[in-house]
């Protein structure tokens, strides 16, 4: 496939993605069955969007895992760009995440990069990305992450512990690579120009309060390896370990897209956190499926499940278990299974998840702010006479 056909950045998706052919274009490496070994020898099981290769490719997982066999803890890393209500498919590195960080107790760090998408977004003001930033935050945080290992990074608020940091990445990426990497046109504010230092930051970040190399993985779509490529690039100059990448594919959209994309009027291409049980019936009734043209053509030939974006949210997210999982793709495929039913059992689980998820994320509200990291660790910079009066804060973890 020419390079051409499709077209894959932080910044857009354009085009069919093969995702086999983008990995190699990006040159990653493919997740073998000896690195899912390794993860299973730890947690003594795989999540399903491991093994169901959902998650397909890495840098460098295969080099933490065995310092992690000797003893050498990481830490675990991903963002948000906050620019209106998450969906189902924004939980997919923050559900490896907090699996991750239950099986290898570790530290997770989010990233809300509100300024990010301030600048991104011509239609959007700061404190709409602000709010949707907190709003975001609720709904990451109920996926369950452990309030006593997790630390959040939110941009507008967390600047004087990230800007250090971002100083000493900035002065070590050339304008060159910013434009090459990410396509920018020559119009482009200076604020994204920028931004893949502060992007940067939360990878060095415990090495920096440590006063020692923590090493750091990054669940995170295929889509975002760009930017962590370039902190891959400098990560060693600046005395810190290369953050190594778990990248998953891009999930299709409801409406049959191979990349779900919820731009424009894509509203009913996702099924989103703050859908009420209506809109999740009336989405999931209208989705692509693999499907036949008629109940009698299903049920003497089957149906293609590889093509159906309600298949592709069972395996994603919402039948976990396996056996259950079988039943579902092997009743797609011989026919015995119909699509009305197959979607009418997809509605009642996915408005049952939100019900538990939004009570979840009732209960996180009480802590939410408090894990906002908001100053530099003490220590870290050259001592600044006290101000007085300094609110309440958190310079994060010392040494996690
Ligand atoms: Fe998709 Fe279910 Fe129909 Fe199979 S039976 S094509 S999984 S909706």
């Amino acid at each position: 496939m020419a390079d051409e056909e499709f077209v894959v950045t932080p910044y857009e998706v354009r085009g069919p993605v093969d995702h086999d052919r983008l990995r190699e274009k990006f040159g990653a490496e493919r997740l073998t069955p000896e690195i899912l070994e390794g993860i299973r020898s730890v947690a003594g099981e795989l999540h399903p969007l491991l093994r169901r290769g959902i998650y397909y490719s890495h840098r460098d997982l295969a080099a933490l895992l065995a310092d992690h066999a000797r003893g050498r803890r990481f830490f675990l890393y991903s963002g948000r760009g906050p620019s209106g209500p998450l969906h189902t498919a924004h939980l997919v590195p923050f559900d490896l995440c907090r699996w991750v960080q239950e099986k290898f107790d570790v530290p997770m760090y989010i990233q809300i990069t509100d300024d990010e998408k301030f600048w991104f977004r011509p239609h959007l003001t700061r404190s709409e990305t602000a709010r949707w930033g907190w709003e975001n935050l609720l709904d990451l945080l109920a996926v369950g992450f452990d309030p006593k290992r997790t630390h959040v990074f939110f941009d507008t608020r967390s600047i004087a512990a990230l800007y250090p940091l971002a100083v000493d990445v900035a002065k070590k990426v050339p304008y060159s690579t910013v434009r090459a990497v990410f396509g920018f046109p020559p119009s482009q504010n200076v604020g994204l120009v920028f931004y893949t230092a502060l992007q940067t930051v939360p990878c060095f970040y415990p090495s920096w309060v440590a006063k020692r190399a923590v090493p750091c993985l990054i669940p995170c779509g295929i889509d975002q390896d760009p930017h962590f490529r370039v902190t891959r690039d400098i990560a060693e100059g600046l005395g810190y370990p290369k953050p190594a990448l778990l990248l998953s594919q891009m999930l299709p959209g409801l409406l049959g897209g191979r990349v779900m994309s919820t731009t424009g009027d894509g509203r009913d291409n996702a099924l989103f956190l703050n859908d009420p049980p209506k809109e999740i019936d009336r989405k999931i009734r209208k989705a692509f499926t693999g499907g036949r043209a008629s109940v009698e053509e299903q049920r003497r030939l089957g149906a293609t499940p590889e093509i159906c974006s309600v298949w592709a949210a069972w395996r994603s997210k919402f039948a976990p278990d396996e056996a259950e999982f079988t039943r579902i793709t092997e009743g797609c495929r011989q026919g015995t299974l119909l699509c009305g039913e197959c979607k009418g059992m997809l509605i009642e689980r996915v408005q049952g998840f939100l019900e538990e998820h939004r009570a979840r994320r009732e209960k996180v509200r009480d802590y939410a702010a408090s894990l906002i990291i908001d100053r530099p660790p003490e220590g870290a910079e050259a001592p600044f006479p006290p101000t007085g009066g300094a609110p309440a804060s958190s310079a994060g973890p010392d040494g996690d």
